[in-house]
C-alpha cells in the first residue's frame, strides 16, 4: 500500500511502504532544538531503510524540532534522551492521537519529596486514546496484564507516600507505545503480546507510530528527564527506582516464575545486591536477580537512560502480579519495599539517606 501523507506542522513528511522508505525533509527556516541545523538539514530527503519513526518532538512558539528515530541515520545516543524538552507545553494537535478531553499521558505525584528516590511507573496506566479505538483488542484482554502492570501503580504510590519520593507514571496502555523501550526497539509497538494478536499496530504506519511517540512517549520522558536534570544540578542526591510486575505464567516463557520479586539491573548491581540482604533479613521472599527477564540497554529504558548511563543508582522492580493484585497487598508491599529500600540505600551511601 502506498501511503502519502504531508504535514505542514513538521514540515513535510512521506511514507512509502510499511516499514520504511521514508523520506522526510525540514521545512526551510525550521528551528531546531538541539545539534546544529546542518546536521539536520543533511537529513533531507534522505531514504530509511529501515523501520523508522519521525518525531515531532516539541513546538517551540510556532517552530517545531523534528527527530528522525532510525539507527542507520543516527547515532543510537541521541535517540535515547529527548532533547531539551523541559518546556514542552502540554499541546496537542488539533487532529491528533488525544483529544483536549482526554487526560495527559504523565501523573506526577509530590514533585517536593525530599527522598533521594526518584520512583518511576512506565506500565502504569491502561488508557487508549479514543482516536484508536480498542485497538482490535477486546475488553477482556484490555484488562489483561498485556495492557498495563497490574498493581505496580499502587505499590508505586505507597511508596511515594512512605519514602516521600517523587512519583511519574504513564497512564496510557504500553499496547499503544510502551514507555519502557527505546522508540527503534520492534517491541516498542507490540503486535503479539502473551498469545493475543493487537491487531490496531499490525500495520502500524510511521506517521501513526510518531504521533504515539510525540504525544506519549516524549512528552513522559520529558518530563523525568527534566526532574532528573534539576534534581542534579541542584545536587540532590538521585536513585532511580522503577516499578513494573510480571505474570505468574506467560506463553512465551515455558516454566512457571517462583519468584515473588525480580531485582533488574544491568551494569550496576549495588543497590539490587543490597536489597536482597535487607529482604532476606526481613522477610520469607523468592527474589531473583534479574528475573523473569534480564534488563538490558537494547530493551529496557528507564533504568540504562536515567540512572546506569548518568551513573546514578537504579533499580527496576519487578513484582508477580497475583501477590499485589488486592490494594491492600499493594499497600503492604509498599511498606515492605520502603523500609528496605531505606536500609538498603544506608548500606551503600550512609551520607544520603
Ligand atoms: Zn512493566
Amino acid at each position: 500500500m502506498i501511503e502519502h501523507r504531508r504535514s505542514e506542522r513538521s514540515g513535510g513528511f512521506e511514507q512509502n511502504s510499511r516499514y520504511g522508505d521514508a523520506l522526510v525533509y525540514l521545512k526551510t527556516g525550521c528551528t531546531l532544538s538541539s545539534g546544529s541545523s546542518l546536521e539536520w538539514k543533511r537529513l533531507n530527503r534522505v531514504n530509511v531503510k529501515y523501520f523508522s519513526v519521525c518525531v515531532i518532538l516539541s513546538p517551540h512558539g510556532k517552530n517545531f524540532s523534528v527527530c528522525l528515530a532510525s539507527e542507520d541515520l543516527m547515532p543510537r545516543r541521541q535517540l535515547q534522551a529527548p532533547i531539551d524538552l523541559e518546556d514542552v507545553p502540554g499541546y496537542r494537535w488539533k487532529d491528533g492521537l488525544l483529544g483536549p478531553d482526554e487526560p495527559d499521558p504523565v501523573g506526577h505525584v509530590r514533585p517536593t519529596g525530599s527522598s533521594p528516590f526518584l520512583v518511576l511507573c512506565d506500565h502504569a496506566g491502561r488508557l487508549i486514546p479514543k482516536s484508536l479505538g480498542s485497538l482490535g483488542v477486546s475488553p477482556a484482554d484490555l484488562a489483561r496484564h498485556i495492557a498495563y502492570d497490574i498493581g505496580a501503580l499502587g505499590v508505586s504510590e505507597r511508596l511515594s507516600e512512605r519514602l516521600d519520593a517523587e512519583l511519574i507514571y504513564q497512564r496510557y496502555s504500553r499496547l499503544v507505545v510502551d514507555c519502557n523501550r527505546p522508540p527503534h526497539n520492534p517491541t516498542a509497538f507490540v503486535t503479539l503480546s502473551d498469545g493475543t494478536k493487537i491487531a490496531g499496530n499490525l500495520d502500524l504506519t510511521v506517521p501513526a507510530a510518531a504521533m504515539r511517540l510525540s504525544e506519549i512517549f516524549h512528552p513522559y520522558q520529558a518530563r523525568i528527564e527534566h526532574v532528573v536534570r534539576t534534581r542534579l544540578a541542584a545536587k540532590r542526591p538521585t536513585v532511580i527506582l522503577t516499578v513494573h510486575s510480571f505474570t505468574p505464567w506467560h506463553t512465551d516463557y515455558p516454566t512457571p516464575r517462583p519468584w515473588h520479586l525480580g531485582l533488574l539491573f544491568n551494569k550496576d548491581r549495588r543497590l539490587a545486591d543490597a536489597l536482597a540482604e535487607e529482604l532476606k533479613m526481613t522477610d520469607d521472599l523468592v527474589v531473583g536477580f534479574n528475573q523473569p527477564y534480564a534488563l538490558e540497554d537494547e530493551s529496557d529504558y528507564a533504568v540504562p537512560v536515567y540512572a546506569e548511563h548518568r551513573g546514578l543508582l537504579g533499580i527496576e522492580f519487578e513484582i508477580r502480579q497475583d501477590v499485589i493484585t488486592e490494594p491492600a497487598d499493594q499497600i503492604r508491599w509498599g511498606d515492605r519495599l520502603a523500609g528496605a529500600l531505606t536500609a538498603a540505600l544506608r548500606r551503600i551511601t550512609p551520607e544520603i539517606i
